[in-house]
């Protein structure tokens, strides 16, 4: 008896200070793994998990799990019908289950892809302006049964939390949609002049031909600049579900070689591939790397020097896969590295020679995080630029010792 106040007592103290952080924090993805450990330290649960609702799509998505690799997870939608966490949004109420396999409404499918199996569960919704946000689940009890006690404590977790997420979604999205409008601005502005001066009587017809090109280009990056921006938005929001698969990653890298040849060719650029012939295979989303090759060698060609040249090279250890990519270009100055990957960065010595976006880099690094690795960057002045990506290598990849 005394062990299990002291317990209640932990939990209520536990309680209070998690509330105070969930008020401060604006980051999304912080804040959700503070409520996933607390729910699970409050109601003595092996694991805690959230999913978020999207009531414009309908679709509830898997979205922080205490107990499993993220990436795996993230994203993947759970369906309202046949699940529990659909059910807690449809009927708005909390569920406690002793035995969740004896249960109709148990969706075994996130069972087999996290490879964790659920006993008891406890789940309740985050509610917020009468708006379903998602739900809160805690699973497997470590001693007994979930109480009454554990889920008043979770619904008073809830309700904070709700409150929580939904103020860090607002700002995320406010903060994002502020910096696309006025990025809008430039390209707006030139087309609306573009168009102004076409009207003139006077405008010679080489004149005429110049303008008509300039609003073509202006176009065609207000066209990638709303691709990227959606990309950008989707992989913020954590709804991009990563697809693994195990391939290989030498023949992928000839593969953007063989992409960005002609575009290489327009310039005189020349591209080399150097990897290992025992080069592993790489457990990834085979897409999403393709894209950050693609970006990092395109700005290598893009800020390059006529008769220029960009090495692409794999290496690997134990722990990583590594991919450098080198150019003979610009290079980037000191005090605008740190800035590099944030989003709508551009270097102001680069504006002219280049069309772009300032979103490519924010990409790459979104999706390489995802993938739990990382991205660096080297570069000197008037010699080149080096981007380096070190993607872990899954145990199902290492040869068996
Ligand atoms: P974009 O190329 O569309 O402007 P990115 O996010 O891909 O946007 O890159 C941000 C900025 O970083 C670029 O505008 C450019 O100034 C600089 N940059 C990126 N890659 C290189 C490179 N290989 N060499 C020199 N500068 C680069």
């Amino acid at each position: 008896m005394a062990e299990i106040k002291t317990q209640a007592l932990d939990s209520y103290l536990r309680l209070i200070e998690i509330s105070r952080d969930l008020a401060s924090t604006l980051d999304l993805d912080t804040l959700l793994d503070d409520i996933v450990r607390a729910a699970s330290d409050i109601n003595n649960a092996e694991a805690a998990s959230i999913l978020l609702y999207d009531d414009m799509a309908r679709q509830l998505y898997f979205q922080v799990a205490t107990n499993i690799d993220e990436p795996t997870m993230r994203g993947l939608v759970v369906p309202l019908e046949k699940s529990i966490a659909g059910w807690i949004v449809t009927n708005r109420q909390s569920v406690r289950i002793d035995d969740a396999h004896k249960d109709t409404r148990f969706f075994s499918d996130v069972e087999q892809t996290i490879g964790y199996s659920t006993r008891s569960l406890l789940g309740i919704p985050l509610i917020t302006k009468n708006k379903v946000v998602g739900v809160l689940e805690v699973v497997n009890k470590k001693k007994g049964k979930f109480t009454d006690t554990d889920e008043s404590m979770l619904t008073v977790l809830g309700a904070q939390a709700a409150v929580a997420i939904e103020n860090a979604r607002l700002f995320q999205q406010s903060d994002l949609i502020a910096e696309f409008v006025h990025e809008l601005r430039t390209p707006l502005a030139s087309l609306s002049t573009a168009t102004y001066l076409l009207l003139r009587p006077e405008m010679s017809l080489e004149q005429r031909d110049q303008i008509v090109n300039n609003i073509h280009n202006e176009t065609i990056r207000l066209n990638s600049l709303a691709s990227s921006f959606l990309d950008l938005a989707r992989l913020e929001s954590g709804r991009v579900q990563f697809r693994k698969a195990r391939f290989s990653i030498a023949d992928l890298l000839y593969e953007a070689r063989d992409v960005m040849m002609s575009k290489a060719q327009e310039t005189n650029v020349q591209i080399r591939v150097e990897v290992p012939n025992d080069m592993p295979l790489l457990e990834a989303d085979r897409d999403k790397i393709k894209q950050v090759l693609l970006n990092l060698l395109s700005n290598a060609i893009k800020y390059n020097r006529p008769n220029g040249s960009v090495i692409i090279t794999g290496d690997y250890t134990d722990a990583d896969i590594s991919i450098n990519i080198q150019d003979t270009g610009l290079g980037i100055p000191e005090d605008s590295i740190p800035h590099l990957f944030e989003k709508f960065f551009r270097v102001r010595e680069h504006e002219g020679k280049a069309a772009g976006t300032g979103l490519g880099l924010s990409i790459c690094k979104q999706i390489v995080q995802g993938h739990n690795g990382r991205i660096e960057v080297k570069s000197k002045m008037g010699v080149g630029t080096s981007f380096m990506l070190y993607l872990p290598r899954s145990p199902r990849t290492l040869p068996r010792s």
